[in-house]
């Protein structure tokens, strides 16, 4: 049964809107419409259901529209519409900051509002830079990031993550930036459930790294504690210890970037807790407010705040910002997020039934065209070889299929990247992973 919404009636609308990350022209010719959504599911304009294996973009972790969520935005709305950030606040804001606390890694106190991961890593960077400069330390500048790494769209971000065809054609970025390899080996590591085993040693490379850069030029390192957007490769055991450990050493901030990997998705608030790792810096954004409204959070520890706090003058006050920090919205937005993990226990659920995503993943192991795949907690991937001469094509091909049956699953060239919602079924599992068989069979 062909289960994809159609769109007939609004391929003519498509003429204004420049989409992101989209090739309009074949974008134009099938646009892909969605009209509502609910639970597990987007609805399209003909009310036809397609399941959404992607939590739209790793964000809708409660599933869509949750009834707590859109009663917490319509209430916000109604009272209080919009208060700078700047100089004054207003009472979700503050008490919104006060729970965040308590969900993040001890030791993790002072939340600044953002409104997307580009914002947060952005803004990430800045501080700790600014950090060091509050020490009398502003000769650390460098920032050092990840083959693979995505952190957004921002100069800042492009210039540490690790993706280069997304830096292409943007002129020069950020001075200053060096990058780690993938801490990834295809011989030990491919079709591994969770954690690699073997590679804490993989670490090393950074000590390595900073005898060439000069430890004492350096600022952060900022890294994904599970690469999301670049491929989901999960770190092997010891290897986020390590960073630590080096980074400790060496007086350098380490900046978890959990914009994926925050809110349960690895069946604890923060991959931070699943990994038992504490960085000095933590970003998150998207399963925040469940997407329902934009929002990013930079989370800092007690010494990065103190050092703005109690260095010279002009530290005091953190000559950064935006219009919409704190949002009125999104902050009750994401109190209701943290009602639903408090309530619901969300993040217990995703644990639970991540053993059981993991395995079904890992079984479509040995279909035609998967070169590998890797998972841990409710993300995932299937890498499949690319068709010779025409890289993408499988996965849009596989996509496209599984589209068609009413399942939406997200390709990244020849990736297919998964992260449901982490209220999914047992059966919801059982039809992405049949789904994706039946593509894997059928492309080519
Ligand atoms: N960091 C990471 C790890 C991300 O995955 C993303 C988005 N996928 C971002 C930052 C950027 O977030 P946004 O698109 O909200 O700016």
């Amino acid at each position: 049964m062909i289960t994809r919404p159609r769109n007939e009636g609004l391929r003519n609308d498509t003429d204004a809107f420049w989409l992101p990350f989209t090739p309009m022209r074949v974008f134009q010719h099938d646009p892909l419409i969605f009209t509502g959504a609910e639970g597990m599911h987007y609805i399209g304009a003909d009310g036809r259901r397609v399941l959404d294996s992607a939590a739209g973009l790793w964000c809708v972790n409660a599933g869509h529209g949750h009834p707590h969520i859109v009663e917490a935005i319509r209430t916000a709305a109604g009272r209080l519409d919009f208060v700078s950030s700047f100089k004054m606040t207003h009472p979700d804001a503050l008490a919104y900051a006060r729970r965040l606390r308590a969900f993040a890694p001890a030791g993790l106190d002072y939340v600044f509002f953002v409104n997307s991961g580009s914002e947060a890593v952005d803004t990430a960077l800045k501080i700790a830079r600014g950090y060091h400069h509050a020490r009398g330390d502003g000769a650390r500048t460098k920032l050092i990031g990840r083959a693979k790494g995505y952190h957004g769209m921002g100069f800042g971000g492009l210039s540490v993550s690790g993706i280069g065809r997304y830096k292409r054609g943007f002129g020069p970025l950020l001075a200053d930036t060096a990058h780690l390899s993938l801490p990834y080996k295809p011989e030990t590591m491919a079709f591994s459930q969770g954690q690699p085993a073997d590679g804490g040693s993989l670490a090393d490379e950074l000590e390595t790294l900073l005898q060439v850069q000069d430890p004492a030029t350096v600022a952060a390192v900022i890294v994904e504690p599970v690469v999301g957007s670049g491929g989901v490769y999960p770190p092997p055991r010891g290897y986020l210890e390590g960073l630590r450990a080096i980074c400790d050493r060496h007086g350098i901030l380490l900046i978890f970037d959990e914009v994926v990997t925050g809110f349960g998705r690895l069946g604890a608030p923060f991959a931070a807790q699943a990994f038992g790792v504490t960085p000095d810096i933590l970003t998150c954004a998207k399963g925040m407010t469940n997407g329902a409204v934009p929002m990013g959070g930079v989370i800092v520890g007690n010494h990065v705040y103190d050092a703005f706090m109690s260095g010279p003058p002009e530290t005091i006050e953190l000559f950064h910002g935006y219009t919409y920090s704190a949002h009125p919205l999104a902050c009750a937005a994401g109190m209701a997020v943290l009602d639903i993990f408090e309530n619901s226990g969300l993040a217990e659920q995703a644990a639970r039934t991540a053993p059981l995503w993991e395995t079904r993943l890992l079984s479509v192991k040995g279909r035609p065209h998967v070169a590998d795949i890797r998972t841990i907690g409710l993300l995932g991937v299937v890498e499949l070889d690319p068709r010779p001469g025409a890289p993408g094509a499988r996965g849009a091909a596989c996509a496209q299929f599984c589209l068609d049956q009413g399942v939406l699953v997200r390709a990244s060239g020849d990736l297919i990247v998964l992260s449901p919602p982490l209220v999914i079924s047992t059966e919801q599992i059982g039809l992405i992973v049949a789904t994706i068989e039946q593509a894997l069979e059928n492309i080519d």
